[in-house]
């Protein structure tokens, strides 16, 4: 049985503590606070509690339900970072009203922490235990670079793992991954008068960008994932140039590539390499190099695996349709557990305004997920 009441208390707490990532804002605590909170919580329930810090100031929790052997073991995964609070009116309120609980991280994902803390307490007080151990995974840093996730990887690996990111309580078994390469033109810098001596770094760069443009039409035309749609490119960064009568010795542009599951980094890396190759065929003036900055890959799961199965028929049970299938474009910590072998899913609760100035979570929907954590959990892990 779902203890509402505990929930929604732990859900209020979890909002009430800033846990902004530092990565994002100088000014954000981390997640000391909010990292002893939960270990409290959980502790509680006598489960075996484990802080993992590889950063100071950067903690996860990570509690274990021990299971009564023989079954397949399950990791809940949400991040309990949260991006900054710019612009937001009052980020730590945890204020409910009309059936919403307001604030940074109500939805992303603090409402699906409680879920996760709320199911699990339900596994304990049941007293009727799973028969695979169950990992309630609590992470640092999923905003930025996923810490929490990689150093609890480094010590525990479990059969499947539910990551509770919000899906509008859809069972979401695709996300796209992506690329980060840094392209950097050199040219030679020269009074403005003397086009003899200058070489222009920016109008060479310029030259990559229409082959980029070329590149980003047919990438999406190339192929369509039919949860995911196609991939694509862009050009976010681009600085070059220092005035207005000087040579632009260098331009430097960054590149975000999206990518479908199965594209990997090196293909991508191979394909911004032709282009620069190419150019360079073309003016031997023509010098550049690239540097991937940040690659992650992918994440595809088949929707007849266990424990997709499991979970779409917990959903089914307690709200009475199939929940549907469904991709993200957004990247998530499911790449990091799915790439180590780990049967991934992703299903988390209704709400709005994740990184935006309003953000809240629909509470039915968070102790709806909480009821679809316990049943997929028995039904995956056996008992
Ligand atoms: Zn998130």
């Amino acid at each position: 049985v779902i203890d509402r009441d505990a929930i929604l208390d732990a859900l209020q707490k979890l909002v009430s503590i800033n846990s902004v990532n530092p990565g994002l804002a100088p000014a954000g605590p981390g997640e000391t606070e909010i990292a002893r909170y939960v270990a409290g919580w959980l502790e509680a329930l006598g489960l075996d509690v484990q802080r993992l810090e590889p950063q100071p100031g950067r903690p996860s929790i990570v509690g274990r339900l021990a299971g009564t052997g023989g079954g397949r073991s399950l990791m809940l995964n949400a991040h309990f970072d949260t991006v900054g609070v710019e612009g937001m009116d009052a980020p730590f309120s945890g204020e409910l009203r009309d059936g919403k609980v307001y604030g940074r991280g109500a939805y992303d994902m603090k409402g699906s922490l409680a879920a996760c803390l709320g199911a699990v307490r339900a596994l304990v007080e049941s007293g009727h235990r799973p028969a695979g151990d169950v990992l309630v995974a609590a992470v640092a840093d999923e905003e930025v670079g996923s810490l929490g996730t990689t150093e609890l990887l480094q010590r525990w690996r479990t059969d499947g793992a539910i990551v509770t990111e919000p899906t509008g309580l859809e069972l979401c078994v695709a996300h796209k991954g992506f690329v980060w390469i840094e392209v950097v033109t050199e040219g030679r810098a020269a009074h403005g008068s003397r086009f003899e001596l200058g070489i222009d770094a920016n109008m060479r760069m310029g030259r990559v960008l229409h082959e980029l443009d070329g590149l980003e039409a047919e990438v999406r035309r190339r192929r369509a994932h039919p949860l995911l749609g196609s991939a694509s490119l862009h050009a976010p960064v681009l600085r070059g140039g220092s005035g207005p009568s000087t040579y632009a010795d260098r331009c430097m542009l960054q590149i975000e590539w999206r990518t479908l599951p199965g594209e990997t980094t090196a293909e991508v890396e191979a394909e911004v390499q032709a282009i620069l190759d190419r150019l360079g065929q073309e003016d031997p003036s023509f010098r550049a190099r690239s540097t991937t900055l940040l690659a992650r890959d992918a994440f595809e799961t088949r929707p007849d695996a266990p424990l997709a199965t499991a979970v779409a028929a917990a959903a089914e049970e307690v709200r009475g349709k199939a929940p549907k299938l469904v991709g993200d474009s957004a990247w998530m910590d499911a790449a990091l557990t799915s790439r180590v072998g780990i049967e991934t899913v992703v299903i988390g609760p209704i709400g709005a305004g994740a990184h935006a100035e309003e953000e809240w979570v629909d509470l039915e929907s968070v102790y709806v997920l909480a009821d679809i954590l316990v049943r997929a959990t028995m039904t995956y892990c056996g008992g």
